[in-house]
């Protein structure tokens, strides 16, 4: 490609600080080092997570950045040292590395790989390594990924190559939320079938989570959130009850105990609320219930009564869904392609990077499952 081996100038979102707009700004992406691989970004869609480092996290070190990290695009050039990618490939970035080769790689327990530029500063969610600058200043790359730019470098090991006839504006999402919800279900929680599920929070995790139960087996998933707008869509991925919390004046455990004789066996927090994860983990049944903590959150501690734990709930979390990054996005978007897993349903709006702010105000008024944008036209 005529770009490879120099500086790229192209647009990007760049969050200047915490709570602020983004801006539409022209930034230099330098090219890729050893081991690195430049991708032209095709699409993105937008989580949650974009939102809890603008708005809520706001980690003073964690700016000025370049968010998004649920992108697919192509190869553009590869540093010296990358075998396995070359220019076209169509790729998938993620912030979950998997080196194959630490002990965490090695260990089929977890999927926390210890290298990758997402796991160095994990609390401030973004590294000090960045191949992004714009007007002189250093731009960090959110999570090590970055989608909100039409040029992002990578490190190859935190990069899955997919399927070349895989449609880059709907498999982008497989980059975070899908992955995330269905695996928390499917490889964290390990829900059984005939079991009883409950989901607190239905954007695109918590929905991807009750696809998840019902690929499993699940046998009733009771969907809960306090936006009734999300039940018609929760339906569609296997919900069969909705619980909205402020229809009742009684906890929202107590109301879930009743209505599954003692509680559910399986639950799964997906809104990031400390309270939320106290009621998800109080409304499993005791003896064997399993709660699963999905929804990020670094800002305040959570608690419980030990007796629940003692009673014999199991507490959990799950970054990912549990996920090996490149060999379950790999995977994960063959099952797509099969019509296995559901992902052309969680997009509720298509825009482009400019509308970037306004993509992130609908997710903010529960207004969207996902937006994609369009970054780069094909
Ligand atoms: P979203 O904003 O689209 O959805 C959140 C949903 O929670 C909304 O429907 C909202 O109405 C609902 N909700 C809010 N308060 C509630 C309450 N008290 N009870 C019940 N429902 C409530 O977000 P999303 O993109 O689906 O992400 C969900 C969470 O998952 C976020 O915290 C995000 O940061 C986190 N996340 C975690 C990982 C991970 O690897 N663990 C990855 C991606 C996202
Ligand atoms: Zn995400």
């Amino acid at each position: 490609m005529a770009t490879a081996g120099k500086v790229i100038k192209c647009k990007a979102a760049v969050a200047w600080e915490p709570n602020k707009p983004l801006v539409i700004e022209e930034i230099e992406v330098a090219p890729p080092q050893a081991n690195e691989i430049r991708i032209k970004v095709v699409a993105t869609g937008v989580c949650h997570t974009d939102l809890y480092h603008l708005f809520e996290g706001m980690h003073k070190d964690g700016f000025p950045a370049v968010l998004g990290h649920e992108g697919a695009g192509i190869v553009e050039s590869v540093g010296p040292g990358v075998t396995e990618f070359q220019p076209g490939d169509k790729v998938i970035p993620l912030f979950i590395s998997q080196c194959g080769e630490c002990r965490f790689c090695k260990s089929p327990k977890t999927n926390q790989c210890e290298k990758g530029w997402a796991s160095d500063r994990a609390d401030v969610m973004a590294a000090v390594d960045s191949r992004f600058t714009c007007k002189g200043k250093k731009v960090l790359q959110f999570m090590g990924t970055s989608t909100f730019s039409e040029y992002t470098v990578i490190d190859q090991i935190s990069v899955a190559k997919i399927d070349p006839a895989a449609p880059l504006d709907k498999v982008c999402l497989l980059g975070c939320g899908i992955c995330t919800g269905y695996g928390a279900a499917v490889n964290t929680a390990k829900v059984e079938p005939g079991s009883t599920c409950a989901v607190f929070g239905l954007g695109a995790v918590g929905l991807a989570a009750v696809m998840g139960c019902k690929a499993a087996g699940a046998k009733r998933i009771i969907a809960v959130d306090i936006n009734p707008e999300k039940y018609e869509k929760a339906k569609v991925f296997g919900a069969t009850d909705f619980v909205n919390p402020k229809d009742h004046s009684k906890p929202i455990s107590e109301v879930l105990s009743e209505m599954t004789d003692g509680g559910v066996d399986y639950s799964l927090e997906c809104v990031g609320n400390v309270e939320v994860m106290r009621s998800a983990l109080e409304s499993c049944v005791k003896g064997w219930g399993v709660s699963v903590i999905v929804g990020w959150t670094e800002l305040e501690d959570f608690s419980a009564r030990p007796v629940q734990l003692i009673a014999g709930r199991t507490w959990k979390g799950s970054v990912f869904g549990g996920f090996k990054g490149r060999d379950a996005v790999l995977q994960m978007v063959k099952d797509y392609l099969d019509k296995k897993v559901m992902v052309d349903e969680f997009i509720t709006h298509n825009m482009t990077l400019d509308q970037v702010n306004d993509a992130i105000e609908l997710m903010k008024h529960g207004k969207c499952i996902r937006t994609v944008l369009t970054v780069s036209p094909q």
